[in-house]
Order: structure tokens, then sequence, then C-alpha cells
């Protein structure tokens, strides 16, 4: 059997202990003579799954007891729309646009409310965060919505916006425990699963009490209201079984490294490998401005389309898989999520540094 080094932005490589974890419980979980795919979400077993799950995330990110984790389903794009359905009371929401997921939140709020785009990287397409100092919070916006990791750009945000009195919402898909988060600063934090922590199917919520309510926009499905799922702990009806199995197995597994201190210092360390080659490459580069870098999402470019798509299909040929860009910047995009061992990125430099030398 030969992995390769999955560069995917997600789904994406997790944790090979985890895979061979699952592996062997497949046909039968912990004596129960059944997987966990094929075991009621109401038996003692599957309690036991959620509810350890539960508590080793709140453990890593230090989520306060006002604050509910909720295991839900329709991705990371439903929650564009679940969010404004729930919190949208005044229906006006300022959100910041980084990228194409930022954009997509905003286009899904329009059609509950009015979006105030208070600041925007789009004029240099996306490859810097915009300045957060004068942000024009809107006196009536319900919340301010941020993309906290641009995925297919690959920028961060390294600071927060300062947003007074209002809820600050962020999408956390492509970072989500790659580093430690203070989640007071939020009154939601969502995440699909599958690119830090699992399989896709599991959406991540972590959410300020107070901002769970019976007052939701008119219309809103019973299955769109957050309320719904915190009231019967994520088992309103049929929850992602399988896939919160395997979240959870990734929570004890970043448990086990050390936490998300850990997981920075580890991530930061790839990553500096990757982006210290870029910045002394004659051939690659780096698109993204220096102190907004992703630590997770890596794009880079030869400049020339024609060696970017070599260099795809060399690489990939040496089992380097997924490094295409996003189809709509094109070039290269290294995601090193959490699980991505350093020797992959290691691997990875060195092989752009021998298509430099027979390229360059
Ligand atoms: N937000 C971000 C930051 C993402 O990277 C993605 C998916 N790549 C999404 C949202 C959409 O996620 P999903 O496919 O789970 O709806």
């Amino acid at each position: 059997m030969a992995r390769v080094f999955n560069f995917s932005a997600g789904p994406a490589v997790l944790p090979e202990e985890v895979l061979r974890e699952a592996a062997e419980e497949m046909l039968d979980y912990n004596g129960t003579g059944m997987s966990v795919m094929e075991m009621s979400h109401r038996s003692k077993a599957f309690e036991q799954i959620i509810g350890d799950a539960e508590k080793d995330l709140r453990e890593l990110m230090n989520i306060p007891d006002n604050y509910k984790v909720l295991f839900l389903q329709g991705g990371a794009s439903q929650q564009f729309a679940m969010v404004p359905m729930n919190l949208m009371k005044n229906r006006v929401a300022d959100h910041i646009k980084t990228g194409q997921w930022a954009k997509k939140a905003i286009s899904e709020g329009k059609i509950y409310g009015k979006i105030n785009v208070i600041a925007s990287s789009e004029d240099k397409t996306f490859t810097y965060i915009p300045d957060l100092k004068n942000l024009k919070i809107s006196e009536d916006a319900d919340y301010v919505y941020i993309c906290h990791n641009n995925t297919i750009y690959g920028t961060k945000f390294h600071e927060l916006p300062d947003t007074g009195d209002k809820i600050l919402v962020a999408d956390m898909s492509s970072d989500f425990l790659s580093e430690p988060v203070d989640v007071t600063k939020y009154g939601l934090i969502f995440a699909g699963a599958q690119k830090n922590v699992g399989p896709a199917g599991v959406v991540i919520v972590i959410i300020r009490e107070d901002l769970i309510t019976e007052e939701v926009l008119p219309g809103t499905p019973t299955m769109l209201k957050y309320k719904t799922h915190a009231d019967n702990g994520s088992l309103y009806n049929t929850p992602p079984a399988y896939g919160i199995y395997i979240c959870g197995k990734v929570f004890k597994w970043v448990k086990k490294l050390g936490g998300l201190e850990a997981m920075k210092k580890r991530n930061e360390e790839k990553a500096a490998i990757l982006y210290d080659f870029l910045d002394s490459s004659k051939l690659f580069k780096g698109t993204v401005v220096k102190k907004d870098r992703s630590l997770m999402n890596v794009p880079f470019v030869t400049g020339n389309e024609e060696l970017d798509a070599k260099f795809v299909k060399e690489a990939k040929a040496v089992g380097f898989e997924n490094l295409k860009g996003h189809r709509t910047v094109g070039g290269m995009r290294a995601s090193i999520y959490n699980a991505m061992p350093i020797e992959g990125v290691k691997a990875l430099v060195e092989f752009m540094k021998k298509f430099e030398a027979e390229n360059a």
C-alpha cells in the first residue's frame, strides 16, 4: 500500500493513525458487534461517541459553558443561510469580502436582508486581508461576518476586527483546530469538517447560548433553526453519525499531540518550510501579501501557465496529489492541514527545488 502526500484543499488528508483505528473498528466497534455506520444514533455506544467528541472539542478549544457545540449537516454552505435565518433580527449584516467563500456568504445573506460590505480585498484578487483599523460597523447590523481563513486565496485573519458590541460570526472551515482560538470573541463559529477534522458531511457550529432563540426569520424550516439542534443535543434527527465518530478520533489525536498550542507550532514550522523556499526561489513565488499568509493553504505560481501545468503533472507522477490551484485562480496550491506530516512538506520543497533546477 502506498499512500500519497495529499495536498487537497478538502476533503483533505486525515491522520493515518485515525484511519487505521477506524479500519480496525470497522466491523466491530468496541465489542458492539457492529460498525458505527450501522448503529442507532440513540444507542448507548453512540451517545458516548458524540458525548466524548463534544467534551474533547470543548477541552481543546476551551469553549465556555455558555456556548453550545452542534454537529450538523448541510456543509459550511448551509451556514451561509442558517446564520442570517437565525441571527438577522434587523435584516442587516456587515460582511468583509476576502474571497469566494466570503462572497458566497454575501450572496446568500442578500436573500434575507441588507448586506453591507464594510471592507474588501477584491481589488487585488483577494491576495491580502483588508485593513481592519477604520471599519465602519453599521449601527443597525445584526452581526459582522468574516471568513477566517480563505481556502482558495490562502489568506488568513491574523487579527480580528473590533466589532464593539456587535456579534462576530466566523467561517473557520479551513483553519479549524489549527491554532488556539479565543471563543469568547465570537458569537458564532462554524466549520465544515472535511479539511482539518473529519469526513465531509459534518459541520460544527459553536454558538453563544443567548443567540439561540425562537425568533428566527419567518419561514425558517425546523431543521435550519439552531434551537432545534441545541435543544436536542444534535440528535433531533439522525446526525452524520460516522462522520462525528471520525471527528471525535481526530480531536483525540490533536489532544495527544499536545492540543492547539502544539498544533500551531507544528503548523508554523511546516508553513515556514514552504514559504521560506518560495521567498528564495527564482522560479516559484507565493501570491499572498506576507503578513496575511495562511498556515493552511499556500498558493504559488511560476508565472507561466504551461510550466504550472507541467509542475502539477510531474508532481502527481511522483506522489504529490492535488497541487493544482483552484479553478478560479490557476497556478498551484498546497494545502497543509493539521494532518499533513512535516515530511510531506519537506519532500514537496525538495521536489520543487529539483523542478526549479531543471526548468528555471
Ligand atoms: N467556507 C470555506 C472557507 C471553504 O473552504 C468551503 C469549502 N471548501 C466552504 C465554506 C464550503 O463548504 P461546503 O462544501 O462544506 O459547503
